[in-house]
This record gives structure tokens, sequence and C-alpha cells, in this order.
């Protein structure tokens, strides 16, 4: 690899939802795309990690969506198409998006490692390496499937997935199938998989569902706890564990189904199935680990932001800032992991870590 690095003011690594909208509000700021800033996204196409969902998961089935800052999604779908794949119908608007405001993205590329240069942060990539004064990391989670450990796990002769491997529900038709987890995408899962299989729902703790009409509460709730955590220097925990399950029509419907049936977390998967602490076994084909994923910020290991416990200490406005490094800015991460925050906390960041580098206009 060549020693020249390209001098740039602020990269930014991840062109989903968060880094597009730190991407917006840079040139806000008056950068401009090239020296001033650049967006480098391993991703082949717009779109972030909606590009890889699920094809059964559509406009209906997510959560919900915020627009970016300045453009609508209505722009580019009507919101009336709710049966359109989210794989596509975002990443159409993300395309349009960046087409709409000239955003400097660069893709393919992969940002393999940053480290400590001094005054600056060199950055580098399966392309190019850059030097720059700062960075706002918006990697997403998709990239960091997690899969707990439990005994035996090799020995098991079905077939096992995470979530980010899921496709379509047909696969398991007349599968015995075991589905781990107690979030939106595991319930999401049953409810598909238990029309054509045999399923066992398994979690860690029984799941806590709620009402729909308590959610924006809870959901400021949550994402305040969440914050709470990561400017203590504690690792973010997922917002639903905080926030619990709304209880949507589809919840309801799997209850009335008998789907809901929870079964308390096995100790030990077998050649054939798994068993539970009391010997007790059932026979499984194949395990989906709907277990989450944690964020994906392995390049940033050379820079040593993590405390003793793991955790990142945060700081900030919207704690997007690193307390340890104030040149690198984390969104899209602990309490900004969702389409809203992720927009805020771009916001945020570009302006914290402008003022910081006394660049751009104030
Ligand atoms: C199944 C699922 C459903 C969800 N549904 C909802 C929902 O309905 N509503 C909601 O608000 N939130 C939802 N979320 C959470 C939501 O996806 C995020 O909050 C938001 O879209 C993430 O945006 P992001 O920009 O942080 O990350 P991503 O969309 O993951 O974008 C990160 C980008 O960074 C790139 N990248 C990763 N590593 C590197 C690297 N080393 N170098 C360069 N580029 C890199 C990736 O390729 C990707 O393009 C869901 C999450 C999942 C997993």
């Amino acid at each position: 690899m060549s020693n020249l690095a390209y001098k740039i003011d602020i990269l930014v690594i991840g062109g989903g939802q968060a880094g597009l909208s730190a991407a917006y509000h840079l040139q806000k700021l008056g950068l401009t795309g090239g020296r001033g800033f650049l967006v480098l996204d391993k991703s082949p196409q717009p779109g972030g990690a909606w590009q890889y969902r699920w094809p059964s998961l559509t406009m209906k089935t997510v959560n919900r969506l915020h627009d970016l800052p300045g453009m609508g999604f209505a722009e580019v779908l009507d919101p009336g198409q709710t049966e359109v794949r989210a794989a596509k119908a975002v990443p159409a608007y993300f395309k349009a998006y960046e087409d709409r405001f000239h955003l400097p993205i660069y893709r393919p590329v992969t940002t393999r490692l940053v480290c400590n240069r001094g005054e600056r942060l060199r950055v580098e990539t399966d392309h190019e390496t850059f030097s720059a004064r700062g960075i706002i990391n918006a990697t997403g989670t998709w990239d960091a499937p997690q899969i707990p450990y439990y005994p035996g796990r090799e020995l098991f002769q079905g077939r096992q997935l995470h979530t980010h491997d899921y496709q379509t529900a047909d696969e398991f038709m007349g599968k015995r199938v075991v589905i781990v987890g107690a979030g939106i995408s595991a319930l999401q899962i049953l409810d598909e998989v238990s029309h054509l299989a045999d399923t066992i729902w398994v979690t860690r703790r029984p799941p806590e569902f709620v009402d729909p009409a308590f959610g924006p509460d809870l959901g400021r709730a949550a994402v305040a706890k969440v914050e709470q955590r990561v400017r203590q220097g504690l690792a973010p925990r997922s917002v639903v564990s905080v926030t619990g399950i709304p209880r949507s029509p589809a919840i309801e419907a799997m209850e009335a189904r008998g789907v809901l049936n929870r079964r308390p977390m096995f100790s030990e998967i077998t050649a054939t199935g798994i068993r539970w602490p009391d010997g007790t076994e059932a026979a499984a084909d194949v395990i989906i680990w709907a277990t989450g994923f944690r964020s994906a910020l392995d390049h940033l290991a050379p820079l040593q932001l993590r405390e003793e416990n793991g955790g990142i200490t945060m700081t900030g406005r919207l704690a997007t800032q690193v307390a340890r490094d104030p040149r690198v800015h984390l969104v899209g991460y602990g309490p900004s992991a969702s389409t809203i925050g992720a927009n805020r906390a771009g916001g945020a960041a570009a302006r914290e870590l402008t003022r910081h580098l006394g660049i751009g206009k104030t």
C-alpha cells in the first residue's frame, strides 16, 4: 500500500441514514465535497443496511421510518404504497436524496482501520488512504450480527442462521424451527415462519408487551436511558430492551393462533435439537438466532476509545462525541440507533465537530 494519504477535513464513514444526515449538515455548514468532507460507504448501492433487509419486510411491516433532513420520503414513494419492499423503497429514496443534494459519496469503499497520527487521523480503506482532521462514524450494526454462545452449537446437525441471513419463511416449510430472541425481528420472523412450520420460541427474559398508545413516551424514555448509559461509558443496550414491544394487531393475531407460547432459554444445543436445564429436550431442524446486532466499530480499535468495561464514554449535546477523542463522533450509535435518532445525531455531530476543528460556518 502506498504511503500517500489524501488530506481531508472530515470523513464520514458509512452512507446509511446517519451518514447521509451528517453529510447534509456538513454541506449546509459550508464544507465542500472533496477537500472539506467525503462519505465512504462499503455498500454497493445507496440505502445503507436497508438494501439487505429480507424480502418480506415491507413498508407496512417496518416500525417507522423518519425522513432524512431536507427531503421527505413522500417525494419518492406514495405513502399509500405500503406493500412495497423496504429493501427497494428505502434505497430508491436514499438515491434520490444523494442526487438532490449532490452528496460526495465514494462507494463501495470499506474503511479497514483508523489510527491516531497526532494532529490527524489516518484512515485506511480497501482503496485509498486518507488523512483526516476528524471523523463521523456512521457504520451501523448490520455488519456485526450477534449470536450468544451456547454449549453444543458446533454439534448441531441442522441449520443455524442469524436474522442477518433470513430471507423468506418458505425455506422452512414443514420444518421444526427454534426462534431465539425477544425483539421486533424475532417476532416478525416467528409470525411468518409459524404459518409454514412448527415453531418453538425461546427468549432469555419474558418479553414485555406494552400498549402502543404509550409508544412515543416510552420511546423517549428509552432513548434517555440509553443516552445515560453511554454518557457513563457503559455499553448501549438495544432500545427495545428498554421500551418493550408495542402490542400490535400482528402480535394479537399471533397470540390468537397460539404461537406466542414463549419458552425460557435452553441451556444446551444437541446434535438434533435443544435441551433445557431440567433435561427436557426438543427436536429441531433449524435454529434462527434473532439475537440482534452490535455496533460495527472494529475499524476504530487502534484509537483505543473503549473503557475497561468495553463501553465508550460519550459526550456532547446528543452524546455523539467520544470523550477520549473529541475528533471522533459516533452517529447511529446508542441513543441515536434509530432513523429519527440517526437524523438528529448527524446534525449535532456535524455542528460540534466543525466547531471543534474551527471550520465551516458557525
Ligand atoms: C431488521 C431491522 C429493522 C429495523 N427497522 C427499523 C424501523 O422500522 N425504524 C427505525 O427507525 N429503525 C429501524 N431499525 C434500526 C435502523 O436500521 C437504524 O436505526 C438506521 O436505519 C440505521 O442507520 P445507520 O445509518 O446508522 O446504519 P446503516 O443503515 O446500517 O448504514 C451503515 C452504512 O455503513 C456502511 N459501513 C459499515 N461498515 C463500514 C466500513 N467499515 N467502511 C465503510 N462503510 C461501512 C454500511 O455498508 C452501510 O451502508 C431496524 C434495524 C434492523 C436491523
